[in-house]
């Protein structure tokens, strides 16, 4: 497959599956939006319309060089990244692990939750918050994922199904949509399901710093990071002690001293 066809089968498929639970999640509630919601879906629009026009000039050339510049060559039975051979499934696990760890050093580390707390003061959760991240995160995170594109050699086929498997991983556990119990318990033995995520933005910093894992649900367990919390409706959703803010203050937030 050539890498126009898969960027294109990789748009396609986030925008169609982004649309579907967009509606669905309007049509099918596990909780009720807050008043004043219009203007929060056009703040979290904004960040993703500007992550989208930054990405092919920065994003893109930046993994372009990394996947050029791997540490080894892969022997030949792990080279392939056709779907269900081994390298693509190994490389999909590593880069999920590493996005575990890398959103718990977005916690931990100051400097960089001044950029990670832009996505977690949204107060309500539904699918346009997977794609509500300061421009400076999304960058940062590129930067860093070039270790393990380097580390494991990762072919550039293979970053690009991981990332539309991220984002409509994303999309999925921060959505609104009401899922039976009995269907979601057992995907959440597998997956991050919405009872999972929604914790992590519960407005208690526990929860917060707790259920870090993006694709496979089993990270959290194995690093002890999984809260006991479970999900409810009413649950507060935002960043304990303060409020969410408007687009351009959200955007300078990160660089100004005092929090605003
Ligand atoms: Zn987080």
């Amino acid at each position: 497959m050539s890498m126009a066809t898969l960027l294109a089968a990789k748009s396609t498929i986030v925008a169609v599956w982004f649309l579907c639970f967009f509606a669905a999640e309007r049509l099918v509630r596990a909780a009720a939006p807050p008043e004043g919601s219009v203007a929060r879906l056009l703040r979290n629009g904004a960040m993703w319309l500007l992550i989208l026009a930054a990405s092919p000039f920065i994003v893109a050339p930046l993994t372009a060089w990394g996947v050029n510049h791997v540490v080894w060559t892969r022997p030949e039975s792990l080279s392939s990244d056709m779907l269900g051979a081994a390298g693509l499934i190994v490389s999909l696990i590593s880069l999920d692990l590493w996005t575990y760890w890398l959103h718990r050093a977005y916690h931990r580390v100051p400097a960089m939750w001044r950029l990670h707390e832009i996505h977690h003061r949204d107060e309500f959760l539904d699918t346009t918050s997977a794609v509500r991240f300061h421009l400076g995160e999304v960058i940062l995170s590129a930067l860093l994922r070039l270790i393990p594109i380097a580390l494991l050699a990762t072919p550039i086929s293979t970053v690009i199904i991981f990332e539309a498997l991220v984002l409509c991983a994303a999309i999925f556990h921060h959505s609104n949509l009401r899922i039976p119990p009995n269907f979601e318990g057992p995907l959440s033995r597998l997956i991050v399901t919405p009872s999972i995520h929604w914790v992590h933005h519960h407005a208690l910093k526990a929860d917060t710093d707790s259920n870090y894992a993006t694709v496979l649900s089993l990270w959290d367990p194995m690093f002890r990071s999984k809260s006991p919390a479970k999900r409810s409706p009413e649950m507060k959703i935002g960043v304990e002690g303060v409020e969410d803010k408007g687009f351009f203050r959200l955007m300078l937030m990160p660089f100004r001293k005092a929090d605003l």
